[in-house]
């Protein structure tokens, strides 16, 4: 009588904490699944655990397991299991997929000078694709965002990220030279064009728009020396690796009283500086 009652006490039809370790299963809403092989059992009796862990995984490493190693097992085993996790795992990957596609079409859109709200066409033109070659990836192609505002901060973030390469470019010059040229954008507004070129320890040559600053009002040669001098500061270019400044040879470049010139070895005195005038027109159509 009595062995028959503690029969069925362990056999209740409850899950048993020890089988996560002995048999390596554990409960999933109302089922006993195995960790190894993620296959349900219909009931939970130890018996019918017990023989799907002695059939199915005999002779594994599991079985051969001592119970610490077991226990150890289980934990990881367990983590790999939790579906939720796995889903929300799953749509990490497309939410960083979405992420990824939305900077490649940012920078494609800075790239080929197109407006901001091209984005959105983008994605209409995506979707409409979409539809017809993979209709059933609709959802993942939803997910990218490209609307002007998000085109807007990736390339930002681009541009933040390209210029703090550049920067730490800069840092490793031995020796730089710098071509400044003046252009006029469509709105009527004066750019100063900065290209730095340098070479570091190891030879290695760099070449790159530096910067753009605008002119508003004025470009005497004090505006263009405090542009230049900010856009330097800006880069951490230290003045003392300049060895070369070109420019278009303007007066405002070159003046005698009040060019940049004369500002640049007014404020940097014993410089060593070589500078070259009227060769930046063919200099800037190499450069693009
Ligand atoms: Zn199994």
């Amino acid at each position: 009588m009595a062995t028959k009652k503690r029969k069925v006490d362990s056999e209740c039809r409850a899950f048993n904490d020890e089988w996560t370790w002995k048999y390596f299963f554990t409960a999933v809403k109302d089922k006993p699944v195995c960790l190894i092989c993620n296959e349900a059992v219909a009931v939970f009796k130890e018996y019918n655990i017990s023989r799907h862990f002695t059939s199915k995984h005999k002779n594994s490493n599991y079985e051969a397991m001592s119970e610490y190693e077991r226990k150890q097992n289980v934990e990881s085993l367990c983590k790999k299991l939790s579906g939720p996790q796995n889903f929300f795992k799953k749509g990490n990957t497309i939410q960083e997929a979405a992420t990824h596609a939305s900077y490649i079409v940012a920078y494609k859109i800075a790239e080929n000078n197109k407006a901001l709200s091209d984005g959105e066409f983008v994605k209409q033109c995506m979707l409409q694709v979409c539809y017809v070659l993979c209709p059933d990836k609709k959802n993942n192609f939803q997910t990218v965002s490209l609307s002007r505002k998000t085109m807007t901060s990736r390339i930002e973030a681009i541009d933040k990220k390209l210029t703090s390469q550049l920067e730490s470019k800069i840092g490793q010059f031995k020796f730089c030279s710098i071509a400044m040229d003046e252009s006029t954008d469509i709105n009527d507004t004066v750019q100063l064009v900065l290209f730095i070129r340098g070479v570091d320890e190891n030879f290695e040559i760099t070449e790159e728009l530096a910067c753009m600053r605008s002119l508003k009002g004025t470009t005497k040669g004090c505006d263009i020396f405090r542009e230049f001098q900010e856009g330097l500061l800006t880069l951490k270019v230290p003045i003392k690796n300049i060895c070369n400044i070109t420019t278009d040879g303007a007066p405002n470049m070159t003046g005698k009283k009040s060019g940049f010139l004369r500002l640049f070895n007014q404020n940097y005195p014993g410089n060593n500086v070589v500078f070259l005038h009227r060769v930046i027109k063919m200099l800037c159509v190499n450069l693009h």
